[in-house]
């Protein structure tokens, strides 16, 4: 299984990664990675970048190293009703947004509370893809989030970083929820989440999961460039009809 695209990658601007978006793309082009997602945190994450960060994301050049870039932001879920750290103006704007739970910025509550407001995020229409569900921090019902991935058409990660030494108790989590993904069939992405330029397109973690759980290639978006971009691309024109609706 070849995995051409890296959604999830942080750079200097997130506070807590250490290599800029040049380093990565470049480290990008030698792991085979066509497109790259640079997603830092959310504005309400100590040490992540203002808002102003995100406002001028579109100076980026679409192309790196022969790598495509798609500037968007890992945002926060803030409380319960699954709201985001980022107002909707920002994030319409954006290339891609990824969307999960974390320390600090979210409240924390009972697994009813958490996967409410996972859910709810889930539902929001400018989430392209939600994040580590798998992480131990906030128990959540993934058997239910899995179900929502596929009637909603969500992706939703299965996260390499999670995965490595330095996060112990995902890999149960993890594996259960790949399990209940292969069962109700939603797609699924795999991110690296690197925060350093050497993890960047490192996925080995990941896929040896998905092997052991048996998800087809199908099953994954970013074995194909054309799929994740026809993914955004749909959810764009999908977002614009509900608008056009609205008014
Ligand atoms: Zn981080
Ligand atoms: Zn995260």
């Amino acid at each position: 299984m070849e995995i051409k695209v890296d959604l999830h990658t942080h750079t200097v601007a997130s506070g807590h990664a250490y290599s800029t978006l040049s380093e990565n793309a470049r480290a990008a082009t030698s792991k085979g990675i066509k497109l790259l997602g640079m997603t830092d945190h959310g504005p309400s994450m100590p040490g992540a970048p203002h808002l102003y960060h995100f406002g001028n994301l579109a100076i980026i050049p679409e192309e790196l190293y022969g790598v495509k870039i798609l500037p968007g932001v890992e945002a926060n879920i803030i409380n319960h009703e699954g709201e985001l750290d980022i107002p909707i103006h920002y994030l319409a704007q954006m290339k891609l947004v990824l969307v999960g739970l974390h320390v600090i910025c979210y409240p924390g509550g009972t697994s009813e509370e958490n996967t409410q407001a996972y859910i709810k995020a889930m539902n929001n229409p400018y989430t392209d893809m939600m994040v580590h569900p798998g992480r131990p921090e906030f128990e959540l019902d993934l058997e239910r989030i899995a179900h929502m991935s596929a009637q909603l058409n969500i992706p939703v990660e299965i996260n390499n970083s999670s995965l490595s030494r330095e996060k112990k108790g995902a890999w149960g989590n993890c594996r259960r929820f790949a399990r209940y993904m292969l069962q109700y069939k939603g797609p699924i992405i795999l991110g690296s989440d690197a925060h350093f330029t050497d993890r960047v397109g490192e996925f080995s973690h990941a896929l040896d999961l998905i092997h052991e759980v048996g998800i087809s290639e199908q099953q994954i978006l970013n074995t194909s460039t054309t799929r994740v971009l026809d993914y955004l691309t749909n959810r764009r024109k999908n977002r614009s009809n509900t608008s056009s609706i609205q008014k």
